[in-house]
């Protein structure tokens, strides 16, 4: 969708089902001059358009964005399960509609957030003056995503950056381009969001991201995908010296201290690892246990990884479902091989299952803490276990990696939270704590990250601040 207009394109790329390999419909290819197209409807809509300071309006077209999401949520939910590979159950959740709830959120929020904030008089060089500071939309947003929960990465953006008064170009994921359309088609069809502020593209060429990172009129880029590419656009981007956001990858470590209870923390760590067959940036893929009850846990792990159902995601009793295509597949299991072959012990596991891109959840032990399958992402249902002497050593071991996005730590409520605080991630659950919600900031420290999504911290991504003086006693008119 660009300016406002669905458009299709003679060139198009397949979008498949992961849990069949069959093709469920194909995507305009845009390309470079589409790209370009999409860029100048968004800066005319921001420059020439009473959008970035109407308030009332952008509450009123966020309600409208969120009515008809939840109309259209079933047709939505379908596509998303044959689409994404998501499992029905998850899209009752994260994959649906927690993200719709991520619009309600900032409709309420921009209501009464403080687009203004005095901060009063002062005395200078003999004469008093009256200061505040206004927010205002930061301008063109270009917003990149990733393929594993579309949803909610296009939402977690769009819902703030168009509150915030910003337009926006929102690029999909290669592999996942249909529901980012229907995205946008939705917010054409029944919404009053006027033609240009948001922009949706689908291609299947990286070079199309690449020219919202380097454009002049892009004033921001919000970006959620690998730690690789959110580098490369780091880089790009500081030729223009844009604001950057950026959501990347994660090799969170779940801590069991000795006086967890094993047994509840057994069953979350394995679940948690299957959730949409590992492909969540957030998932806790580093178990760190306590030396003594390496056996144990390890048993009970391996028995509720026997207890994933995998299969048709459609399916409501399905847990699992599958990779988003063979070349995921491949990398998943090609760490899993190298592991191996570096002396790691397979305890279950460690295959591919077919039809689809089906991955068996995976038990690895005797790990080196600094190989290859202990400290990159593998985005697939791979469960690695390290033990830990005492404390300090399960923080020490948490901390080792170049990410910093998330953890969970299980046992006594005091202890596991003096070790939750020492472990440096954005985000920790405490004996299953749930943190994720549209209210609370999302992101990472270290190499998983700038900047927090939801929140009023992913309102103010999108704000630029702006001081203002008058002398005396003066008041903004
Ligand atoms: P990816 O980095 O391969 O691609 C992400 C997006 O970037 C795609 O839309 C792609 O077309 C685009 N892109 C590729 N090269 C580009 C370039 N040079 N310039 C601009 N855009 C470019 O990621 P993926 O494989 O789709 O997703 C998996 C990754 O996303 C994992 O690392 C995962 O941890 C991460 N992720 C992070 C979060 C988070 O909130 N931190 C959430 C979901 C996924």
């Amino acid at each position: 969708m660009i300016d406002g207009r669905l458009v299709t394109s003679k060139r198009t790329f397949p979008s498949v089902n992961p849990a069949t390999g069959e093709v469920l419909g194909y995507a305009p290819d845009a390309g470079l001059a589409e790209a370009e197209a999409a860029i100048a409807a968004a800066r005319r809509a921001f420059d020439t358009t009473s959008w970035p300071t109407d308030v009332e309006f952008r509450v009123h077209c966020l309600e409208q964005l969120h009515h008809a999401l939840l109309e259209q949520a079933e047709e939505l939910r379908e596509l998303t399960i044959a689409e994404v590979g998501a499992t029905r159950a998850l899209t009752h959740g994260p994959q649906l509609d927690e993200p719709i709830g991520i619009v309600r959120y900032y409709a309420d929020l921009l209501r009464t957030y403080p687009m203004s904030e005095d901060l009063g008089e002062m005395e200078s060089r003999g004469m008093r003056h009256h200061r505040w500071v206004e927010k205002e939309a930061a301008g063109v947003v270009g917003a990149i995503i990733a393929y594993n929960y579309p949803n909610q990465l296009a939402l977690a953006k769009l819902a703030p950056a168009l509150a915030a008064g910003c337009t926006v170009v929102l690029k999909g994921a290669p592999d996942t381009p249909l529901i980012t359309l229907a995205l946008g088609e939705l917010i054409a069809n029944h919404t009053d969001i006027p033609a240009g502020v948001l922009n949706v593209l689908s291609s299947s060429d990286p070079a199309v991201g690449a020219a919202l990172t380097t454009s002049r009129d892009v004033d921001v880029i919000t970006f959620t995908g690998s730690t690789a590419t959110g580098r490369k656009i780091m880089a790009a981007a500081a030729e223009t010296v844009k604001r950057v956001f950026l959501e990347l990858g994660g090799k969170s470590a779940v801590i069991m201290l000795d006086d967890a209870d094993f047994s509840m923390a057994s069953m979350f760590a394995a679940f948690s690892m299957c959730s949409h067959a590992g492909q969540g940036c957030a998932l806790t893929s580093r178990l760190l246990v306590p030396r003594k009850r390496h056996e144990e846990i390890v048993e009970l792990i391996a028995q509720n990884f026997a207890k994933v159902r995998h299969g048709d995601p459609a399916d409501p009793n399905t847990y699992m479902g599958p990779l988003i295509n063979e070349r995921q597949r491949d990398k998943v299991d090609g760490m899993v091989q190298r592991a191996v072959a570096a002396g790691a012990t397979l305890v279950t596991g460690g295959k591919k299952i077919d039809p689809g891109f089906f991955y068996a959840p995976t038990l690895l032990t005797n790990v080196d803490p600094d190989s290859e399958i202990a400290q990159e992402e593998v985005f697939g249902p791979v469960l690695v276990v390290i033990p830990f002497t005492d404390d300090d050593d399960a923080v020490r071991i948490a901390n080792n990696s170049i990410y910093g996005l998330s953890g969970s730590v299980f046992g006594s409520q005091h202890r596991a939270l003096s070790v939750a605080r020492r472990v440096r991630t954005g985000t920790l659950s405490i004996n299953g704590g749930n943190y994720f919600a549209p209210d609370a900031p999302f992101g990472g420290f270290k190499q998983s990250g700038v900047g927090r999504e939801m929140g009023v911290a992913g309102l103010e991504e999108f704000l630029e601040r702006k001081t203002l003086a008058l002398p005396g006693a003066a008041v903004a008119g």
